[in-house]
């Protein structure tokens, strides 16, 4: 974290108050008087005037998310996911992930960068559980060639390479799980029309092991548990 950010967070002053107090020669990094805003800080001890300031902790929030929210933190058209949080937790908060306007469930928030880049990397393959309405009803035989086609990878429009492997379960002829490991632009929407089917309601249940709560009702959120943070 940037040490104005670090400041005004652990403080309560502006950034630019922040700034003023570095090149005041305010500030202390263990121990040697330091300058620049832009310096990064990891686990020195900072101190403002001599005393010594308290870590700001990270936030990591799971929103259960309405449809007609964007994943971002501003947009002119349609209201953010943003604005269902408090406005005091707003600040440096960032969706870990996306989803599409029209869908629905579990969204990861945090104003920890590293968190949600190792969430997001392609290499920890986190899986994402994902509830889909089909417009097409599925026979047996048609779920079993999807399941089949789902395990060996589909080609998606404009891809260099097959999705990665994932599982379909069948729980109605119109409404299935499906695990997926990666998180490339309208996936799960694409990887149906690839099988001639038709996503009509997207809901995300689960993210690696973050499983979206029964209590949390459409537009509501609660702060991660350590040990949600820590899986990831
Ligand atoms: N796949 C989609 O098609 N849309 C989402 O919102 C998430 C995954």
């Amino acid at each position: 974290m940037r040490l104005d950010r670090f400041l005004s967070e652990a403080t309560g002053m502006t950034r630019s108050q922040a700034k003023k107090a570095l090149h005041n020669g305010e500030v202390t990094l263990d121990g040697e008087l330091i300058k620049k805003s832009s310096a990064h800080i990891n686990d020195q001890t900072v101190r403002l005037n001599g005393q010594p300031l308290s870590r700001p902790t990270d936030r990591y929030i799971l929103l259960h998310k309405p449809a007609g929210y964007i994943s971002a933190t501003q947009d002119e058209v349609h209201p953010c996911v943003l604005q269902l949080l408090p406005m005091e937790l707003r600040r440096g908060m960032q969706c870990a992930g996306r989803l599409d306007l029209d869908t629905t469930g579990a969204l990861l928030l945090t104003d920890d960068g590293q968190w949600s880049h190792r969430l997001r990397s392609p290499k920890k393959a986190c899986p994402k559980v994902y509830q889909v309405d089909l417009s097409d009803p599925l026979t047996d035989a048609k779920a079993a060639d999807i399941s089949e086609r789902f395990t060996q990878g589909v080609q998606l429009n404009g891809e260099d390479q097959l999705t990665l492997p994932a599982q379909l379960v069948v729980l109605t002829p119109t409404r299935v799980l499906l695990t997926i490991y990666e998180g490339k632009y309208h996936q799960v929407k694409r990887m149906f029309s690839a099988v001639g089917n038709h996503v009509i309601g997207l809901h995300r249940l689960q993210v690696g092991e973050i499983k979206l709560d029964d209590s949390l009702a459409e537009g509501e959120w609660r702060y991660l548990t350590p040990e949600e943070v820590a899986a990831i």
